[in-house]
């Protein structure tokens, strides 16, 4: 019998690589894990953490103004930037170290070093050691898309970059529409930066119930994004210590910064993946089966470099189904259908379920509820910002098919919708269930009046 170093070779230390390790080595596998950059992976180091910490900073300058209509007076408030990225990276070496502490406490080594397949049960590192393993798990996540034939892309920064700048420049352009584009617009508006949002496409946030896309759109303008779409970017230029950014048509502006949220992409480069005859997909994703096994049989893949659901908690579950399946004997399939998710704009995107667009499409009838209203704390802060839920219906089983909502804390809403969209709830529990009162999730449960068009 063929004897391997390892039971389990696991490339990449993010979210789905760690869970995958961690419990194969639970169940008692021989595991190695690892990671040429930081234990923690895209989320921890440079996405949804540091990301949610500067979503709150952000969010701090309209408190001081809603404070006032609250009887505070407050003194002249300041803001620094370089301690909030200070304190930003020590909260993340913490994470970081967690990590490591609980991979080790699984039993599972730590590689600190960039490793490529030689073949299907061999694995090269960098310092030139070979190992090998019965199985081999590739989670290397996802690396920001950058459009390579614009001139002058090399002078733009990724949210990677955007974690770690010096200093605040006074404008900066962000090009994209999806869930980085607007949640960096939010952090930088926020944060008293001018911030111009570029979107190619009509409107941002492509997929999402396109209520929920006008309504944020128009908050996030009142709040005092630039947002241009339809229109994209032809040139970027050196100019002083900034940039000199040129669109389709001509028009040309300047700004400190530019910064590129347009997609991420499967990170399978130089992995070695041809040698071990692993396929991938037409979007250079590695091919995997329900039981994230690729075309090779003992190699598997979770996570972004699947590019099925790019969400951490979907990646921790894969890494996790995973191990339950090979090293605990229990088959498991990851469930992607209805998964809640939340856009840290300002205001917040919470979502799950089919979109009124994607409801029309799959069933015969369609009801949908809607309001939209001040939230209590803005009547007396005075601020200026509504917000939309969204009830989308099946007309002939009375099932919600889908909500979605535009507003503070619509994220902690979302998960809790998504369990009673997974337990097949209708309309009818919906209107059943006492309201809790006085909050705005209140209003999900006190739509009464079905939305007629051109009301
Ligand atoms: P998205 O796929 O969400 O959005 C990419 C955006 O870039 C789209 O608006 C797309 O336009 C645009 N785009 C793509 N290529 C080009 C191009 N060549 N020129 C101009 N525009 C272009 O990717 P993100 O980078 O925002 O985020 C990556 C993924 O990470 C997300 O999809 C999500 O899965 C995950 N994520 C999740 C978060 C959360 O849970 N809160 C937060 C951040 C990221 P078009 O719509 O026309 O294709």
């Amino acid at each position: 019998m063929t004897t391997y170093d390892y039971d389990l070779f696991v490339i990449g230390a993010g979210s789905g690589g760690v869970r995958a390790g961690r419990i194969a080595a639970k169940h008692g596998a021989k595991v190695a894990v690892a990671e040429e950059y930081r234990v923690g992976g895209t989320c921890v180091i440079r996405g949804c953490v540091p990301k949610k910490l500067l979503v709150y900073a952000s969010k701090f300058a309209e408190d001081f103004e809603d404070a006032v209509g609250f009887g505070w007076t407050s003194e002249k408030v300041s803001f620094d930037w370089a301690t909030l990225i200070e304190n930003k990276d020590k909260e993340i070496d913490r994470l970081n170290k967690a990590y490591i502490r609980n991979l080790e406490g699984a039993g599972a080594e730590l590689i600190l070093e960039r490793a490529v397949l030689e073949d299907r049960h061999t694995v090269r590192l960098a310092s030139g050691r070979k190992v090998t393993a019965k199985y081999i798990l590739i989670a290397t996540g996802a690396t920001p898309f950058v459009p390579r034939h614009l001139p002058g892309h090399q002078l733009a920064i990724t949210s990677n970059e955007a974690f770690h700048l010096e200093k605040l420049p006074s404008r900066i352009v962000i090009v994209g529409g999806g869930y980085i584009a607007v949640e960096f617009a939010g952090i930088f508006s926020g944060l008293g930066v001018e911030t111009v949002l570029l979107y190619r496409g009509e409107q941002i946030l492509r997929g999402f119930d396109d209520d929920l896309r006008n309504h944020l759109a128009a908050e996030m303008i009142k709040k005092g994004v630039e947002l241009r779409t339809e229109t994209d970017v032809t040139r970027i230029d050196r100019s002083g210590d900034g940039v000199r950014v040129t669109l389709e048509g001509g028009a040309a502006f300047g700004a400190g910064q530019i910064m590129f949220a347009t997609g991420r992409i499967p990170n399978v480069a130089g992995l070695g993946l041809e040698a071990a005859g692993v396929e991938l997909t037409p979007h250079h994703a590695v091919k995997v089966d329900d039981y994230s096994r690729s075309s090779v049989d003992n190699i598997y893949a979770v996570g972004d470099v699947t590019n099925r659901a790019n969400l951490t908690p979907v990646a921790i579950r894969e890494g996790h189904a995973f191990a339950d399946t090979v090293f605990g004997g229990r088959p498991t399939k990851v469930d992607h259908s209805l998964i809640p998710t939340a856009v840290f704009s300002q205001p917040e995107i919470g979502t799950v379920g089919l979109t009124e667009e994607e409801a029309r499409r799959q069933v015969k009838a369609v009801d949908i509820y809607k309001t939209s209203f001040r939230p209590m704390k803005n009547t007396v802060s005075g601020r200026d910002e509504r917000t939309l839920m969204k009830l989308v219906v099946d007309g002939e089983t009375d099932r919600v098919l889908g909500c979605h909502i535009c507003g503070p804390d619509a994220g902690e809403m979302a998960q809790l919708l998504g369990i009673s969209l997974r337990l097949g709830a209708t309309k009818a529990d919906f209107d059943a269930t006492m309201a809790v009162h006085p909050t705005a999730a209140e209003e999900l449960v006190t739509l009464r009046d079905k939305w007629q068009p051109g009301r």
